[in-house]
């Protein structure tokens, strides 16, 4: 893999701005708050105040990068890309592995600010969602490996090279929910493929990516080659997907921001990889195993509903309906809310005053159009702030925004269904088609009810079983493309094929 060399473009910037360092102390872990370009920090004339959702306080004033940080960070991006381009795979792979090391060293640090900054599980960073963080880096470093021993093949006779070039510099936008898991599993093949990074992380939970810069220089990787420029995704946001230096943009957010994402690449012919929000249907056959389908299912409520990926749509076989969701009334009532630090605590706060009221406003419409809510149905008062009930609608009106809008909170909505062509199509109306999971007892309908459900990932009998070689995303409204594994290195990369002659010998 050779360096290949970015499009050109003229830095609109003539200045380069002092380095500076300000940082914040949250739970104890002290985090830049500025700007990481050219494996320097910067900062902005202007700060954005980063609010902690557990007790809306705010926890540190972060750097508000403009179109003029983007320009820095793409010029620094792009100096960068062509040394760390031509650095041998065997190399780039162990910078890796380091910054996995480094992750590693320092799961407690990231969990605790990611916990303070975003509201999900404290438990489960430590436990599964940081140590993904490290598996990121350490998968594509050995995938990056595995293909360069692939590449050697042959055709009639002829020598045929399959090469997945740097292509110069990746864009990085994600959104808050899982903010450093979904931004390292981008973040972690584009830096194999030998391209450097800019990324933009969301506004509502930036200080774990700041952390990762820090990882990253400690582990040696070139500076310049990880950049991240912190701001609102309608400033900084849009001024690197619109930025012509660019040359990947690896976005994931809600379909609404992906439409103008996919736009300003448009007119750059950026290529870009859209991973989307979803309305995933979860389907239970009578003949499933009940008890692993109702764990699963009162599972949904995981982070509050704020997972792409949550099959919030309930689908239940007729004969089994109304026990099932007896039970599901149940079990949902030991679901614990509360301090997302508590070791005790299932369910934290949604992300935001102003996403609480959007969650809310689905609810208000639900009860005035006369859904019922069989479970909660509106915010917990008990603890006030932004904790909002786990919420399960019944008799939903077809076309309530409830069935056909992504919520992203706690708020579940149950349907029956007579058999299985009627499962198969309440589970297909939706614009979306991100996931899908059938519980059954019967191998055969898990088969056939999977060969025609819409969607990137079907799940049978498990939720949430991510192999980082199997291809993962969208489809319909859910995204453009897929990644994971080769996946991943076909988009991120420029893929050649050198064909030699056997007479090239001479
Ligand atoms: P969002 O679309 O509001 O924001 C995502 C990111 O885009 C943020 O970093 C934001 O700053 C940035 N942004 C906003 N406007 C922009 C613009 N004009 N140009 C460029 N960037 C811009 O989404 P969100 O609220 O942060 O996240 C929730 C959404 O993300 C949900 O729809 C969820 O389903 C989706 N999501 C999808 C996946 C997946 O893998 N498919 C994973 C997690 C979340």
């Amino acid at each position: 893999m050779t360096w290949s060399g970015t499009r050109p473009y003229r830095s609109h910037t003539n200045h380069l701005e002092e380095p500076t360092d300000e940082r914040a102390v949250v739970e104890g872990v002290e985090v830049s708050t500025d700007h990481l370009v050219g494996g320097q920090r910067l900062a902005s004339s202007d700060r954005f105040a980063d609010v902690s959702p557990i007790d809306e306080q705010i926890i540190a004033q972060v750097a508000r990068g403009d179109a003029d940080t983007v320009d820095l960070a793409v010029a620094a991006a792009d100096g960068a890309a062509e040394a760390w381009g031509r650095t041998p795979p065997k190399e780039r792979a162990a910078v890796l592995h380091r910054i996995a090391d480094g992750v590693e060293a320092r799961v407690e640090e990231l969990s605790v600010v990611e916990t303070r900054d975003n509201g999900s599980l404290l438990r489960s960073h430590r436990r599964s969602v940081m140590p993904r963080v490290a598996r990121n880096f350490r998968f594509f470093a050995d995938k990056l490996l595995e293909l360069e021993r692939e590449g050697e093949t042959s055709f009639n006779g002829n020598r045929e090279r399959f090469s997945w070039d740097p292509s110069g510099v990746t864009a990085v936008i994600g959104p808050w929910n899982a903010p450093l898991m979904l931004a390292t599993w981008r973040i972690a093949p584009a830096l194999a493929a030998g391209n450097a990074v800019v990324h933009k992380p969301a506004e509502w939970a930036p200080l774990s990516a700041s952390l990762l810069g820090d990882i990253a220089l400690d582990a040696g990787l070139v500076p310049g080659a990880y950049n991240v420029v912190q701001g609102i995704g309608e400033e900084a946001g849009a001024a690197l997907v619109a930025h012509p230096g660019v040359t990947r943009i690896a976005f994931t957010g809600s379909v609404e921001t992906g439409r103008l994402v996919a736009a300003a690449a448009a007119a750059n012919l950026t290529p870009a990889s859209l991973e989307l929000g979803g309305k995933s249907p979860f389907l239970i056959f009578a003949d499933a195993d009940p008890s692993a389908a109702l764990d699963q299912a009162v599972g949904q409520f995981d982070n509050a509903g704020q997972v792409c990926l949550a099959g919030t749509r309930l689908l239940i076989e007729s004969s089994i309906y109304d026990a099932f969701l007896e039970r599901f009334a149940e079990a949902t009532g030991h679901v614990v809310q509360g301090d997302p630090r508590d070791e005790a605590t299932d369910i934290g706060p949604l992300i935001s005053r102003e996403h609480f009221e959007r969650v809310d406003g689905f609810v208000r419409a639900g009860h005035a159009e006369g859904s019922k809510a069989l479970v909660g149905g509106g915010p917990n008062d008990d603890l006030g702030g932004l904790y909002y009930r786990p919420t399960l609608f019944v008799d939903v009106p077809r076309g309530s925004a409830l069935l056909t809008r992504e919520v992203f909170g706690p708020v579940l909505t149950a349907q029956p269904f007579r058999d299985e062509a009627e499962a198969i199509a309440l589970a297909n109306e939706t614009e979306y088609g991100l996931a899908a999971t059938v519980y059954t007892g019967d191998e055969a309908r898990a088969r056939r009810v999977g060969e025609q459900l819409v969607a990137g990932t079907v799940w049978v009998n498990c939720f949430f079983v991510r192999d980082l070689d199997a291809p993962f995303g969208g489809s319909r409204n859910s995204g453009i493309g897929r990644e994971g594994g080769r996946w991943s290195f076909d988009f991120y990369a420029d893929v050649k094929n050198v064909v030699t002659a056997p007479s090239s010998g001479g």
